[in-house]
């Protein structure tokens, strides 16, 4: 068995091996409630990282008690994103013209508290050969996909032959141009990253990787190895981050994280706002907050680790970029903008009345562009 497969059989799945938690008889039996509704996963890497109850970790991947209250909620659903109505064939969701996001398993190296597929995360028989053998025929029957992303579950818990027979697959799809992997495992469990599993990888180019990191903390010696080497072997690395009440929800937090994933290689590329997830609700945050980050981060820091901010928008409608308003007016002749310091600067349009905005009254343009700053 190899180490990270050792690390795994060895995970925190019952509430009684769980860390830091009261040590009382009658929580723990509700914990007992929140575990059949929710799985728990802790790899033994991942536990030796968890410091303290308090800690940035620890939050995302214990279970409390909170998870239950949202079970009333009409706001709060199982599927935020209605991903099921997006599906022409079990686990593969088609949302936009020319990519599909392909779920190639549904195990994960930690069980997040926060998973916005809660609904079929650690529970067994969701992907099976038959829907992977649908989902990859759904993509050769469809010429218009060029992107596909592997997700899950966690895509690095298949076994190698496997992953290297599917990979193979896509890859003998003529008009598929790039393959994605959305991963947590080089943060969570990184002795995954074998030289065995690379060699298998960088046969598969162009082949890009967005892993899933929270905070700085998560960047440990073995953590920023395992990048490395994937960032060796040529594969572009991304990074998507959730915003997390109590975890990463404040700007100097962000920052360093940002700074540490540019440091490895790894280009910021999404913060998401949390989705509105039964169970999840504990560790969502405002938008007000998110965008206050965001305002922290521009011009503060390099721009290449400034990521983009963004909603999926509940009910399906994707991913909807959001930036702290830098815009004060908006006319034929001019747009007047702030920068990062809140200094106003003042752009004269060169082709005044010509431009896009040609055709609307200067009056309903400054009702549509004047917004609060
Ligand atoms: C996020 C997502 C994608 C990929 O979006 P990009 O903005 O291209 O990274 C594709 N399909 C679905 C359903 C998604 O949720």
């Amino acid at each position: 068995m190899e180490l990270w497969q050792k690390q795994l059989s060895q995970s925190v799945v019952k509430v009684k091996d769980l860390p830091f938690i009261p040590d009382s008889e009658e929580y723990r039996n509700k914990l007992e409630e929140v575990r059949e509704n929710y799985p728990i996963r802790i790899n033994s890497y991942f536990l030796e990282q968890i410091k303290s109850p308090d800690d940035p970790l620890w939050k995302q991947v214990v279970p409390t008690l909170a998870e239950l209250d949202d079970f009333d909620s009409e706001e709060l659903i199982t599927d935020p994103l209605n991903e099921e109505v997006d599906m022409p064939v079990p686990e593969l969701v088609h949302r936009y013209p020319d990519r599909v996001l392909l779920m190639i398993n549904n195990q994960c190296p930690i069980v997040c508290r926060f998973c916005t597929r809660k609904r079929k995360i650690g529970f067994p028989g969701i992907v099976t050969r038959e829907t992977l053998r649908q989902g990859i025929q759904y993509i050769r029957d469809h010429s218009e996909i060029r992107d596909v992303i592997m997700s899950g579950g966690d895509p690095l818990l298949v076994p190698d032959k496997e992953l290297d027979r599917i990979l193979s697959e896509l890859r003998s799809i003529p008009h598929l141009e790039i393959i994605r992997i959305g991963t947590r495992v080089p943060g969570t469990l990184p002795a995954r990253i074998t030289e065995n599993l690379c060699n298998i990888l960088k046969k598969y180019h162009p082949l890009y990787f967005n892993i899933h990191f929270n905070h700085p903390a998560e960047l440990t010696p073995e953590v920023e190895k395992a990048c490395s080497k994937l960032a060796d072997i040529g594969i572009p690395l991304g990074s998507q981050t959730v915003l997390l009440k109590g975890v990463n929800d404040d700007s100097e937090t962000m920052k360093e994280l940002m700074q540490k994933l540019l440091k490895n290689r790894i280009k910021p590329y999404y913060i998401y706002q949390a989705d509105m997830t039964e169970g999840t609700d504990h560790l969502r945050t405002s938008v007000q907050k998110g965008l206050e980050i965001m305002k922290d981060l521009m011009g503060y820091t390099s721009g290449m680790a400034v990521p983009y901010y963004v909603i999926d928008a509940p009910g399906g409608g994707g991913k909807v970029r959001l930036l702290p308003n830098n815009v004060v007016e908006h006319t034929n002749d001019e747009v007047i903008i702030t920068n990062y310091e809140g200094k106003v600067f003042r752009y004269s349009q060169s082709d005044r009345g010509n431009g896009s905005l040609k055709g609307s009254s200067q009056e309903s343009l400054k009702d549509i562009c004047r917004l609060p700053v």
